[in-house]
């Protein structure tokens, strides 16, 4: 379970004098795909990022299942994070790539190989275990980076811009994807774009956000095929 609950979540970053983040109220329901889409410099990565415990909040609250998370330490928030420069560890295999989270967690080895094959497996890149991300296509790379974060079975995935690199057709091909694995894996996810189409295609509901506020939520069809 992994209900998320911000109240009058702010940040104004420091020697700034406009918020990034005026006042976020929303509530996101377990194992919902929620999409912010704004245009770049809106906040949505600010909003992700305090989410996850890498930036302080500045003011209001924010709760998983109801438990107060503001200063609860990254790595005890049971959220997993795909990031848009997924920086990839170029001298490690994929298997290692994907691993290194868990092993850092002291997890046995046996159970991280099967989690690790588990992962590929949903992503479509179990054959390429061996390889170094220097022998991978843009695309299977991108499946990398995902699976560093399913592995870890988060009951919260947060997705920031995750096929901004990608070209057009991969785009849409991995976009397909993920939606399927948001159903296998069942995690409550926010997922951040500019891109529209992406927030249609993927969303179970829509968060629009331009200068750092909430403008609209709902869901596509709610938002755009009004009559
Ligand atoms: P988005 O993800 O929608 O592109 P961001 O959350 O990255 O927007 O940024 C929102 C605003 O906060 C932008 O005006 C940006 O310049 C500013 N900002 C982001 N990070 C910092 C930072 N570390 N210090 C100061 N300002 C920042
Ligand atoms: P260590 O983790 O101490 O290096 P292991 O015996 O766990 O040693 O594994 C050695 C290496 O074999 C791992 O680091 C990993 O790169 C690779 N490996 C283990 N299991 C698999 C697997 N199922 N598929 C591909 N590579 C694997």
């Amino acid at each position: 379970m992994a209900e998320i609950r911000l109240e009058h979540i702010n940040k104004t970053y420091p020697h700034m004098t406009i918020p990034s983040v005026a006042d976020y109220n929303l509530q996101i329901r377990d194992k919902e795909f929620i999409v912010f889409v704004g245009p770049s410099g809106s906040g949505k990565s600010t909003v992700l990022r305090m989410i996850a415990g890498l930036e302080e909040i500045s003011g209001g609250e924010f709760f998983i299942d109801n438990k107060l998370m503001n200063d609860v330490a990254p790595k005890d928030r049971d959220i997993a994070m795909v990031f848009q420069n997924y920086a990839l560890y170029p001298h490690m295999s994929v298997f290692d790539n994907i691993a290194f989270g868990l092993k850092l967690r002291k997890i046995p080895k046996l159970e991280i190989s099967q989690r690790v094959q588990e992962a590929a497996k949903i992503l479509g890149i179990e054959d390429y275990l061996d390889r170094k991300p220097a022998d991978l296509s843009g695309g299977q790379r991108q499946r990398v980076a995902m699976g560093r974060a399913i592995v870890r079975d988060a009951k919260i995935l947060l997705m920031d811009e995750p096929l901004s690199n990608l070209d057009a057709k991969l785009r849409v091909e991995i976009r397909a994807e993920i939606t399927k694995i948001h159903k296998r894996i069942g995690a409550t996810t926010i997922y951040v774009t500019h891109d529209q189409t992406e927030a249609m295609t993927l969303a179970d509901r829509i968060v629009i956000i331009d200068h750092g506020d909430i403008q609209q939520v709902g869901t596509p069809q709610e938002l755009y095929n009004k009559p």
